[in-house]
């Protein structure tokens, strides 16, 4: 066993989280790679339940150290939030198992604001962001126009940086939104009051890794969203501002030589997708809103309800490819149980064709489900432990779903408690 990634194959919400919890005690090093605070891993363990938002998951695991890699929006104000929420649940964080790399760069206040005005000025052409200065900060980051965290241990540098930052940045606030200037005082303090706790987790992450790799440690790599979310391979313009996919989690955690030996895929029974875009399996009224109580979808972070729709088993063989997925967990079967029958949708009819292909972003608007229905179980799974112990027709569901994705589905999710899980 060598290193491995947890993924979204879907639209984000899979249950990375979970997985996440359960399998770190195998690794050694945990590593988020991509996104920001806008993620909410789920995770139900002995010290309670979180919504992590930027902490790794491997957090509560004793000697594992967690590493928010390069590839991180680093927001210093949610996560000393979140540091401190989850400390106080008991939760050991000291710099020993959580380093921040000194190449993320940072999340600054007006990302937050630039978001918030520009979903405003779209209005109902809105992206559905999170508002958390997502997408701002990644074009700023590729514009080379952010602060990275080892800045924050060069004080008299990070002042003039900040000085010729805020200068640039109050030509957009205040030219093209009439927004209010952003001023260095408020900038100061906005830094005494986060960057200040931040820094003592900051350090050359790159040296760690490079030297864990050298004594045989193992990595997991945590990604935030899913594939249909991912800003080169997801469903354009509305995915997220980064790279998702596994392929990019070696660059974005600071050890560019790392081979990813198991790409475990999450999947959940049935499709959900929080905010804007073509979501083309979207079950509606009375159905949906039974689907949505069964699993309690809605958003980990904004409290959304989440879109609904039976598995979609052509954007998730999708996912399983741009992913690379070598495993997949199944996750949230157990919702399904009170069904008589479950809808799959098998292919898309776009054109007046039918197709197994996930169709170009622009085209997905004009595409309809082709849905099949399959025997549902009618009895709660929820305490089953074994793959023999399933009922049949749960076992069906698994298996007719594997098969349409082409890989083996090693982990079947029956609750989101840590040992909720049935491994085949
Ligand atoms: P993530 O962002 O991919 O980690 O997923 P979320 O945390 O947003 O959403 C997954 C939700 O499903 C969380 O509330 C989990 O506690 C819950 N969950 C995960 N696996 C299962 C499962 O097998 N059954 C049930 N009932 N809930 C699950």
């Amino acid at each position: 066993m060598g290193n491995c990634a947890i993924v979204g194959i879907n639209w984000g919400d899979e249950g990375k989280g979970r997985m996440v919890d359960l399998l770190t005690e195998r690794y050694d090093i945990v590593i988020r790679y991509q996104g920001g605070g806008n993620a909410g891993h789920t995770v139900i363990n002995e010290y309670g339940k979180f919504a992590l938002h930027l902490l790794p998951s491997g957090i509560f695991r004793k000697g594992v150290v967690n590493v928010l890699g390069n590839g991180v929006a680093l927001d210093p104000e949610n996560l000393w939030v979140e540091i401190g929420e989850v400390a106080g649940k008991g939760v050991p964080i000291t710099p020993e198992n959580l380093k921040i790399s000194d190449r993320a760069s940072l999340l600054l206040p007006w990302h937050r604001e630039l978001d918030r005005l520009e979903e405003a000025r779209l209005a109902d052409k809105k992206y559905g962001s999170t508002k958390q200065g997502i997408a701002p900060f990644y074009s700023d980051k590729y514009q080379k126009k952010t602060i990275l965290a080892g800045e924050l241990l060069c004080p008299e540098h990070l002042k003039e940086h900040l000085k010729d930052l805020l200068e640039w940045k109050n030509l957009t606030l205040s030219g093209v939104y009439g927004a209010a200037p952003v001023t260095m005082e408020a900038l100061e303090n906005w830094i005494n009051t986060y960057c200040e706790k931040i820094k003592p987790f900051i350090c050359d992450t790159g040296v760690f890794l490079r030297n864990a790799q050298a004594e045989g440690k193992k990595i997991l790599f945590e990604a935030q969203l899913g594939a249909l979310r991912d800003l080169d391979y997801g469903i354009h313009p509305y995915t997220t501002s980064s790279n998702a996919i596994a392929a990019y989690a070696p660059v974005g955690s600071g050890l560019p030589s790392a081979k990813i030996d198991e790409i475990i895929g999450v999947v959940k029974a049935y499709s959900t997708c929080v905010g804007e875009g073509p979501f083309v399996c979207e079950l509606f009224g009375q159905e949906a809103e039974k689907l949505r109580k069964a699993g309690a979808e809605y958003g980990a972070k904004t409290g959304r309800p989440r879109r609904v729709g039976p598995i979609d088993l052509v954007a998730t063989r999708y996912g399983v490819q741009v992913q690379a997925a070598t495993n997949i967990a199944l996750t949230k079967l157990d919702v399904l149980s009170d069904m008589e029958k479950i809808p799959v949708c098998t292919h898309y009819l776009l054109d007046g064709k039918v197709t197994d292909e996930f169709p170009f972003p622009t085209l997905l608007e004009k595409a309809q489900p082709v849905t099949e229905y399959m025997d549902g179980w009618k009895t709660d799974i929820s305490s089953i432990r074994k793959w023999e112990d399933l009922p049949v027709q749960a076992q069906k569901y698994v298996e007719f779903i594997e098969n349409q994705i082409g890989c083996h589905i090693g982990y079947v999710s029956v609750g989101p408690e840590r040992d909720s899980i049935i491994i085949r």
